[in-house]
């Protein structure tokens, strides 16, 4: 039979694994221990030489089953699901690097993410910021103890899109682990696994669940990169298959030793959610593309961010990669013009700090999310005080231009 399609595929997984009674979603189980017969089956399990759970901090099988969609969403080897995105990244890396190791990471980054990479270069692992839209800032930051890079597919608020191809091509020559955090692109509009990437982030929370009702985050080892060559993975982890060791070692370091383990009742609403996540996404990509080109004609908005619009930087790069544009776009307000008072007179569009939900939410940035961060980081990562970040939902496009029209009159 052909490989079905990414929706068929995604529909008819829990379904395809057999569960009780013929259920079509997998159940919530909540139980945190199992219980076994023979007790020696229960050893064999300790010791990696028997399927099957043994403790809820590692192993549920609601997770499971949504960690499968996400392998089969990212055509992967194995995921391993967290509480949130940032426990997934967190745990990554601690499971990872050691005191002494290197990352390159793309400047343009989420702002808890570049405040966890703060946090790793306190324990000794240097963090170097690069503007990864051009794979020659990558390269000339690499040295000799350089382990891993990491980007961001589409970067939030100011929407640049990595050099993801040459970045991929010089991590391979280069024996270099290379992460691709997919969450403003979702597993529908891009797949990192065919620019080479090792590992690939996604937070569950954004456009895979889609509904803002559950939190939730994955990696997932895409099958691109030589696990022998990677001298951080323990002797113990050494074992079977080396497509799968640094997956291995994510989940035991991870989740047995830093416990950020997804719940089963997250599990089943991000499961649910991601069931429609392609007719979400081209709706809010479509919405979108209507709101930033309006923005970028209108005369209080000084510029607008969106890879779809012919004026930026990498909007070319951005069709090439992408099966769409996005559906996150920002603007800088025209002096004068207040982002306080636009937001405040939208109607629809809700002042908050999620995105990816099926609502359209707005947020002030240098005032809330970069605020922390100070104005010399927020002027290098491009953040004017005036600029706005969209996170364009599904709603009727004149219901959303209309806010817009009204909150810029
Ligand atoms: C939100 C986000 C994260 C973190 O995800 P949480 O689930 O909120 O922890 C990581 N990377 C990107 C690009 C994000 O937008």
């Amino acid at each position: 039979m052909a490989k079905k399609g990414f929706t068929t595929t995604n529909l008819h997984s829990d379904r395809k694994s057999k569960p009780e009674h013929g259920v079509l979603h997998k159940a919530v189980h909540p139980s945190v221990a199992y219980g076994y017969d023979d007790a020696r089956h229960l050893a064999e399990v300790f010791q990696g030489k028997r399927a099957g759970y043994n403790y809820g901090r590692q192993l549920n099988p609601t997770v499971t089953a949504l960690q499968d969609r996400i392998t089969a969403m990212e055509d992967g080897v194995a995921s391993v699901a967290f509480a949130t995105g940032m426990a997934a990244i967190a745990s990554t890396m601690l499971s990872l690097l050691r005191q002494g190791d290197h990352v390159v990471s793309s400047a343009f980054l989420f702002g808890n993410t570049n405040s966890f990479f703060g946090t790793l270069q306190l324990l000794g692992i240097e963090v170097s910021f690069v503007d990864a839209t051009d794979v020659a800032e990558v390269e000339a930051a690499i040295t000799e103890r350089t382990k891993l890079v990491f980007v961001e597919t589409i970067a939030n608020p100011v929407t640049q899109v990595a050099d993801l191809s040459a970045i991929g091509e010089l991590c391979k020559q280069r024996g270099l682990v290379y992460c691709v955090d997919n969450t403003m692109t979702s597993p529908h509009l891009f797949s990192p696994k065919t620019v080479g990437a090792s590992l690939i982030v996604n937070s569950l929370t954004k456009y895979i669940g889609g509904h803002g009702n559950a939190l939730g985050g994955a990696i997932t080892d895409a099958g691109n990169y030589d696990w022998e060559a990677f001298d951080n993975i323990l002797d113990t982890y050494r074992k079977g298959d080396a497509k799968l060791w640094g997956i291995t070692q994510i989940k035991k370091k991870g989740l047995r030793d830093m416990g950020a383990s997804l719940g089963p009742e997250a599990a089943h609403h991000l499961a649910v959610g991601s069931e429609t996540l392609p007719m979400r996404m081209d709706r809010a990509c479509a919405n979108a593309q209507a709101l930033a080109e309006f923005c970028s004609n209108h005369a209080k908005v000084k510029n607008t961010f969106y890879p779809g619009l012919e004026s930026h930087p990498q909007h070319q790069r951005a069709k090439q990669l992408f099966k769409n544009f996005g559906a996150i776009f920002s603007i800088d307000l025209e002096s004068g013009v207040d982002c306080f008072d636009v937001l405040n007179r939208m109607d629809t569009i809700v002042a908050s700090s999620n995105l990816g939900d099926t609502r359209s939410l707005a947020i002030p940035v240098a005032h809330t999310i970069y605020y922390e961060m100070g104005p010399e980081r927020r002027a290098s990562m491009g953040v004017a005080d005036s600029m706005i970040r969209f996170s364009v939902g599904i709603e009727d496009t004149e219901d959303l231009l209309e806010d817009f029209q009204r909150a810029l009159a």
